[in-house]
């Protein structure tokens, strides 16, 4: 069963100076239960309003949202259901956590707007408390714990209420890197542990490749792509994708007589096994995913080298541009010398920035 299910769902809102603006256009999605599924994009694409529409702080201008089986927005119909009867659990950017409330105040809050038994809620917050090791500060107050302790109190009342959806909107992106790394685990294990289904929105592209089980990327109000973190890695259906995930140097390319050459020369063929080879207009290739040796493949010359910690980066000529290779430490070249370039994973663009490798 579909967990969460969007039917061509847009929202427009109407301001001032705008006039009416496309949010969100004609988006449709299935997440299953107990998936991890992201929603990665630049700043302004769409990605909280989507998600409060799913949680029901915003109505739709049109389209359905069913969760669990059950329909909870559809606009032809006039149907709304309340955010708080929507079994879910949320974590915004901003976390609010409220500081004249303790620790065990601020998880029991959403129970008792639930007016649980007094009973119920002790045991409850202690459950939810354990499970994202705050047992301890349970009668801290909030400014007397650390940014990454204080996300996990928003966590925890997430939790409490024993959702079956987690939304999670930039939860990790006013903590520092470290911290960022053990909530994403902490995130992780929870989702195991309780089969939750989680949406989690980012513009970050290495939170979402490691958190998720399927993401989308999304532009401007649409779905570009949906699919698993390592097939849109290596198979991005266009250019907007590619850039999206990763690093990646793109090279111009012209054609001559059926052969790819880099534009700017004449002289050395790239080598190129597509179906539609006579569309090809750009080569783009990350810089981990070049080899580069004294052999085989395309020739050229080391223009600069630099050192980092984690591997050599050289910036090698290809035709009128440079492009950037990573290399271990231990495959030496010096600036000036020849050398040669394989390329383990280029996916080849068409005029439109379509993809023509898949
Ligand atoms: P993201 O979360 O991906 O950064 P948002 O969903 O917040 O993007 O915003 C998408 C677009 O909708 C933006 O252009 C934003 O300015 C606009 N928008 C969001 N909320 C409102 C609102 N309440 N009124 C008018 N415009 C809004
Ligand atoms: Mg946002």
């Amino acid at each position: 069963m579909n967990q969460i299910e969007l039917k061509n769902v847009t929202k427009r809102f109407t301001t001032k100076t705008l006039g009416t603006i496309t949010a969100v256009n004609d988006f449709s999605l299935n997440i299953k239960k107990g998936e991890c599924f992201s929603f990665l994009g630049p700043s302004g694409c769409g990605k909280t309003t989507t998600l409060r529409m799913i949680a029901g702080f915003e109505d739709l201008s049109e389209g359905e949202i069913h969760l669990e089986g059950k329909a909870v927005s559809i606009k032809d119909k006039n149907l709304y259901v309340q955010p708080e009867d929507r079994n879910l659990g949320m974590v915004f950017q901003a976390f609010a956590v409220w500081p004249h409330l303790n620790v065990f105040d601020n998880v029991a809050f959403p129970l008792k707007v639930q007016k649980k038994s007094k009973a119920e809620i002790k045991e409850r917050v202690e459950l939810a408390l354990k499970q994202t090791n705050l047992d301890k500060q349970a009668h801290i107050y909030p400014s007397d714990l650390s940014g990454g302790e204080q996300q996990r109190i928003a966590l925890a009342r997430a939790i409490v209420v024993n959702p079956g959806i987690l939304l999670l909107d930039e939860p990790l992106s006013n903590l520092d890197p470290k911290l960022r790394e053990s909530m994403r685990f902490e995130i992780k294990r929870l989702q195991r542990e309780f089969n939750f289904t989680i949406i989690f929105v980012t513009h970050d592209q290495s939170e979402a490749l490691a958190l998720s089980d399927r993401m989308l990327v999304m532009d401007k109000g649409e779905i570009i792509q949906v699919d698993t973190p390592e097939n849109l890695y290596n198979k991005p259906i266009n250019l907007f994708v590619h850039n999206f995930l990763g690093e990646s140097n793109f090279t111009q390319v012209d054609l001559q007589d059926g052969k790819v050459y880099a534009k700017g020369d004449q002289e050395q063929e790239i080598s190129c096994n597509i179906a539609k080879k006579h569309l090809v207009k750009t080569l783009a290739t990350r810089p981990s995913e070049i080899e580069i040796n004294k052999e085989t493949g395309f020739k050229s010359i080391i223009e600069r080298r630099i050192i980092l910690a984690e591997y050599t980066e050289y910036y090698v000529k290809m035709g009128e541009q440079t492009i950037k290779v990573q290399a271990p430490h231990h495959k030496f070249f010096e600036e000036g010398e020849e050398c040669y370039l394989k390329f383990i994973n280029p996916v080849w663009y068409d005029e439109d920035n379509e993809s023509l490798s898949i």
